[in-house]
This record gives C-alpha cells, sequence and structure tokens, in this order.
C-alpha cells in the first residue's frame, strides 16, 4: 500500500556509540506520525539498532546486500543474516553502490530477486547523472534503469517495492531538483509503472525522492501529489534535522 516513508540512509557514518547516542535522541524526538520511519545504519551495527529501538516504531534497514545466498563471497552479508537480526528491507542501487562499487542494473535485478524470495522489502534507487539532465535525457535513462532491474518482476512481488529517484548531481551536493522537477519524474515513473504492471501497482508504489533533503526544503517537495516521501542522507546524521523531515511529511 502507498505510505508516507522518511527513511535515513546513514552511509559509512556513526561508530557503536555514535549510533547508541543518535538512537537515543531520535527515540527522544520522532513524533507519533502514520508515516513509516526508517534507518539504516551500517552492517555492523544493526543488531544493536534493534536493541536500542525496541518497542519504538523507527524501522532498521540496511544499505544493501549480496546477491547470492550464501558462500565464499569475502566480506558480504547475505539476505538470510540480515533477516536473522531482524531486518526486513533492504537498501539496492544506491549510486554511491553504483559509482564506486560497479552496481550495474544486471546484478541489481539478481539482488532484488534475492530480497524477495527471502521475503524483504527492497527500497530501490535509481536516478540520472547531471550530463544525462543537461542532454535531457533523464527520463530514459530512469526508465531503462527501472525496466532493467524491475520490469521482469511479477505484479505481486511490487508490494514489496519502494522506489527511491534520486538525481546523483543532487545527492550530497546540496543541489536539490525542484519541487516541480521532482514531481515531473515522479509522475513519469508512476506512469510506466502503471503502464507495465496496471494501475493499482502504480498507484500503491510509494515513490520517494532522495538528494540534499533538508529541514528548510523538506515540506515543499513533499508537498507534491506524487512524492511520498523522503530517503534522506546527511540530513539523517543530527537527530533535530531528522525529525524537522519527519515533521514536514
Ligand atoms: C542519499 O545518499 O541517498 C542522499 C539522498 O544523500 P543526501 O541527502 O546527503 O543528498
Amino acid at each position: 500500500m502507498r505510505r508516507k516513508i522518511v527513511a535515513g540512509n546513514w552511509k559509512m557514518n556513526n561508530d557503536l556509540s555514535q549510533t547508541e547516542a543518535l538512537l537515543n535522541d531520535l527515540i527522544a524526538q520522532v513524533p507519533q506520525t502514520d508515516a513509516r520511519v526508517m534507518i539504516a545504519p551500517t552492517f555492523v551495527n544493526l543488531f544493536q539498532a534493534f536493541n536500542v529501538l525496541k518497542g519504538h516504531n523507527i524501522e532498521v534497514v540496511a544499505q544493501n546486500m549480496h546477491q547470492a545466498e550464501k558462500g565464499a563471497y569475502t566480506g558480504e552479508v547475505s539476505a538470510q543474516m540480515l533477516k536473522s537480526v531482524g531486518v526486513n528491507t533492504v537498501i539496492l542501487g544506491h549510486s554511491e553502490r553504483r559509482a564506486y562499487f560497479g552496481e550495474i542494473d544486471e546484478l541489481l535485478a539478481a539482488k532484488v530477486d534475492t530480497a524477495l524470495a527471502n521475503d524483504m522489502e527492497v527500497v530501490f534507487c535509481f536516478g540520472e547523472e547531471l550530463e544525462d539532465r543537461k542532454a535531457e535525457n533523464h527520463f530514459a535513462i530512469v526508465e531503462a534503469q527501472l525496466k532493467n532491474a524491475l520490469f521482469h518482476l511479477q505484479k505481486e512481488d511490487w508490494k514489496n517495492i519502494i522506489l527511491a529517484y534520486e538525481p546523483v548531481w543532487a545527492i550530497g551536493t546540496g543541489e536539490t531538483a525542484s519541487p516541480a522537477q521532482a514531481q515531473e519524474m515522479h509522475a513519469f515513473i508512476r506512469k510506466i509503472v502503471s503502464e507495465a504492471f496496471g494501475s493499482e501497482v502504480g498507484n500503491n508504489v510509494s515513490i520517494l525522492y532522495g538528494g540534499s533533503v533538508k529541514p528548510a526544503n523538506a515540506a515543499e517537495i513533499f508537498s507534491k501529489e506524487d512524492v511520498d516521501g523522503g530517503l534522506i542522507g546527511g540530513a539523517a546524521l543530527k537527530a533535530a534535522d531528522f525529525v524537522a523531515i519527519i515533521n514536514a511529511i
């Protein structure tokens, strides 16, 4: 079902004591809300995040996982490992995974399949680079990213998919897509998903915007009809900013 969501991607930030401190600040400050609130700490702190958050409605999600069920993949983490500590949702396809770790659409399709086969929910990230937008290729790029990684799915799989449109030029740069640019792309995404899987799927999928969302711009972006929330990087590392963004939804 289409839900409002605010998800914080902590990336490679916060050691154990910093994780505990930020979680305690969030417990004290996150308001009661109908929106889903998620945080994605680094792998090694997922277990402790669940311990600290016991009884609170902040969800703990993972930033990545490997596509194989298990085996000789030194340094990697499987779906089953995530599930065994309580993680049911995983972020896949983040632009930093694509850019720095060579994650291409075909690999991401395999990761999505593995997550779904393990009854996990996926926050699937995608978005164009600056040169794509300058060349007015951004719709074609986004369509290709979605088709390559998600359009082989069955209709019923989509109940476990959350989309996160993150124009690469807006991530960690302080540049934000204007609310109108975000709405234009989100409406396009909903249209192509509806065309491929039917309007029920298209209308029910949550589409988050990510890219320099801050307390100052969140409300305007979230007010757009097809924007169902945000994937937040830098501003998720300060409880006050993250809470202000949650309040904006
Ligand atoms: C992100 O990493 O998903 C992100 C949106 O980062 P930031 O909010 O810092 O741009």
